[in-house]
C-alpha cells in the first residue's frame, strides 16, 4: 500500500453504559448489578477509529449531545487524529446511549438514538467539502435513513467510492441500494435484505440482492471469515483466521473500515476482503471497540 487513503465516516457516536449483574432482572424487579463501564462506541466512531488506527486520514460526520458523554466521544476521537470538525453538539439533547445488560454471558441492549437522530441532509452539504476530498465514504444505519441516503447520492454524484455496512439490520429502499459501491452485511443484514431464507445458498442470496442495483456485495461470516460477490460476477470466500477471542464487539466495525481502507488504497476486491478479515480478527482477539482496533503494522506483521 502505498498511498495514504482519505475516508469520511458518516454515522453515529454512542456511549455505551455497560452493566453486570449475575442475573437480569424481571419486569418490575431490582438487581444489585456488580460493575459499571461507560465505554465509547456506536457504529459511525468504531468505523472511524478503525480507520484511524490503520493510517488512513480520517474524517467524520455526527452529532453528540451536550453532555459530557459528548465532550468525551470528541476528545477520544481527536486522539486518535480523527478530523471532527464536522461532528456537531447538539444542545438540548442527549449522546446516543446504548444501555448494555451482561449476565450469564448473555446480554439485553437498549439504543436510544439521541443526538444522532439529529444528523441531517443539510450537515452533509454543509460539509460538502470533506466528502469531495475523500477517496471512501463509509455509511452505518444508526442515524436517520434519509440522511444515510442523502450522504450516498452526494458521495456518489462527487465520484466516490459509496461503503455502506447495513447494520443494525432493516429493509432498505432499492433507491439507496444503487447508490452503494459495496454493501458488507453480516449474513443476518444479507438474508433480510434479500428477502431469503435460510435455506437459500449464500451466493444466491447474494446474487438477488445484487439484483436490486448493489455493484459489490461483501458478506462477513464471523469466524467463517467473510465471502465477495464482484461487480462481474466473481464469488469467492477468504477464511477466518484462528484466533484467542476475547471480545468480538465492534469485529464488524473493524472489517467494513478495513475493507474501506484497502479500497481506498486501490487494492482489487478480493484483496481488501483479505486484508479486512485480518482487521476483524485481531480486532476480536482485544478488549474493546476503539482500543481493540489495530495498526496497519499489526495487520501486516499478523501471520496469515
Ligand atoms: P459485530 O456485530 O459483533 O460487530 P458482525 O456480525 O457485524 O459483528 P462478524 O461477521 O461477526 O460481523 O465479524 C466480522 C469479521 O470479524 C469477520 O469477517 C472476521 O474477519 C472477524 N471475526 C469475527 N469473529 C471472529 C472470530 N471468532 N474469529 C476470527 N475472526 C473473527
Amino acid at each position: 500500500m502505498n498511498k495514504i487513503p482519505s475516508i469520511v465516516v458518516i454515522g453515529s457516536l454512542n456511549i455505551d453504559i455497560v452493566v453486570e449483574a449475575d442475573r437480569p432482572p424481571q419486569m418490575g424487579e431490582t438487581v444489585s448489578g456488580s460493575q459499571v463501564h461507560f465505554i465509547p462506541g456506536g457504529k459511525g466512531s468504531n468505523q472511524a477509529v478503525a480507520a484511524a488506527r490503520l493510517g488512513a486520514r480520517t474524517a467524520m460526520i455526527g452529532a453528540v449531545g451536550g453532555d459530557p458523554f459528548g465532550a468525551e466521544l470528541l476528545q477520544s476521537l481527536k486522539r486518535e487524529g480523527i478530523d471532527t470538525s464536522a461532528v456537531k453538539t447538539v444542545s438540548g439533547t442527549h449522546t446516543g446511549v446504548a444501555s448494555i445488560l451482561l449476565s450469564q454471558g448473555d446480554n439485553q441492549i437498549i439504543v436510544v438514538a439521541g443526538a444522532n437522530g439529529h444528523c441531517t441532509p443539510a450537515d452533509i452539504d454543509r460539509h460538502q467539502e470533506l466528502v469531495r476530498q475523500a477517496d471512501a465514504v463509509l455509511l452505518q444505519l444508526e442515524i436517520p435513513l434519509e440522511t444515510v441516503q442523502y450522504a450516498a447520492q452526494t458521495a456518489k454524484r462527487l465520484g466516490k467510492a459509496v461503503v455502506l455496512n447495513p447494520a443494525p439490520a432493516r429493509p432498505l429502499p432499492d433507491d439507496l441500494l444503487s447508490h452503494v459501491d459495496v454493501l458488507i452485511p453480516n449474513e443476518t443484514e444479507l438474508y433480510l435484505l434479500a428477502e431469503a431464507d435460510e435455506r437459500t445458498e449464500l451466493v444466491d442470496a447474494m446474487r438477488r440482492l445484487q439484483d436490486k442495483g448493489v455493484r459489490t456485495i461483501v458478506t462477513t461470516l464471523g469466524a467463517k471469515g467473510a465471502a465477495y460477490l464482484t461487480e462481474d460476477g466473481a464469488f469467492g470466500r477468504v477464511p477466518g483466521h484462528k484466533v484467542d477471542v476475547v471480545d468480538t464487539t465492534g469485529a464488524g466495525d473493524a472489517f467494513n473500515a478495513g475493507f474501506a481502507f484497502a479500497l481506498a488504497t486501490g487494492e482489487t476486491v478480493p484483496a481488501a476482503v483479505a486484508f479486512a478479515v485480518k482487521v476483524g480478527a485481531l480486532a476480536v482477539t482485544r478488549l474493546g471497540a476503539h482500543a481493540g482496533m489495530p495498526t496497519l503494522a499489526q495487520v501486516q506483521e499478523f501471520a496469515a
